[in-house]
């Protein structure tokens, strides 16, 4: 696997990205402590990560469990690390000792093994239910309709907590496309929230290109890698 180390100016583009998410709160009347920054370091290496951790950044998001495996034995024990994205059964263990969070949970059956694995390793796994709010096929994530299954099984859970919901949206250039799913998940969660008595109060949502508009429409946790690390090169793509 190649882990690329960043070429970008990390502490600059985080305070940057920080000021984009103040600019967003102050435009709708947030609080900035509400929401929370994941860096997500995918493709990028370790030394890559522990840059960023000493320009004050302490969560972090990877998308594959391998590549995690990889690298988080190699960055320091006090950062906090968010499994983003889709999680197969067989890699369910592996995840469940590595995060602290699952965002990409869509169905019973990894909630169960993520719950069987958290309780033989005496942990608390924060998880999300991440919902294709689109209805794109392309897309990860449960439809809404099979989501009430899941909050139904709430209750039954020891030591997985379900903290929220995560979605993302079809890729478009304009980030405003993105809007209507964002208000969509947060609307699906303040049902959601009600009906089953369950607070939900995480909203994973937003993008480097498309945060502010997360922001502005609930997100507590927005995802951003290139707008930190820089544009990723995918092995065999060459330079973009
Ligand atoms: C890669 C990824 C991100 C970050 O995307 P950027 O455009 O680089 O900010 C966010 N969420 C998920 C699920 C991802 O896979």
């Amino acid at each position: 696997m190649n882990l690329n180390d960043t070429t970008a100016d990390v502490g600059g583009n985080l305070g940057e990205v920080r000021r984009r998410i103040a600019a967003a709160c102050a435009r709708c009347g947030r609080d900035p402590r509400e929401v929370r920054l994941l860096a997500v370091s995918k493709t990028y290496s370790a030394a890559a990560v522990r840059a960023a951790a000493e320009c004050g950044q302490r969560l972090f998001g990877e998308n594959r469990v391998q590549e995690a495996a990889m690298k988080i034995p190699q960055c320091p024990s006090s950062l906090e690390w968010h499994l983003i994205g889709h999680l197969q059964s067989n890699k369910a263990a592996t995840a469940a000792r590595l995060f602290d969070w699952v965002h990409s949970v869509d169905s019973a059956k990894l909630l169960r093994m993520l719950e069987g694995h958290a309780a033989a390793l005496g942990k608390r796994l924060n998880v999300l239910l991440e919902v294709n709010v689109s209805g794109e096929i392309s897309k990860s994530g449960a439809p809404p309709e099979a989501v009430p299954e899941l909050l139904g099984m709430a209750s039954d859970l020891r030591n997985v907590e379900i903290r929220g919901l995560m979605t993302v949206p079809p890729i478009a250039e304009d980030p405003e496309e993105a809007r209507p799913h964002f208000r969509r998940l947060r609307e699906l969660r303040d049902a959601w929230a009600a009906e089953w008595g369950v607070p939900l109060e995480e909203l994973s949502m937003g993008m480097t290109h498309d945060m502010e508009v997360a922001v502005e429409e609930g997100a507590t946790f927005v995802r951003v890698g290139t707008g930190i690390f820089g544009a990723r090169v995918y092995p065999g793509q060459g330079t973009p």
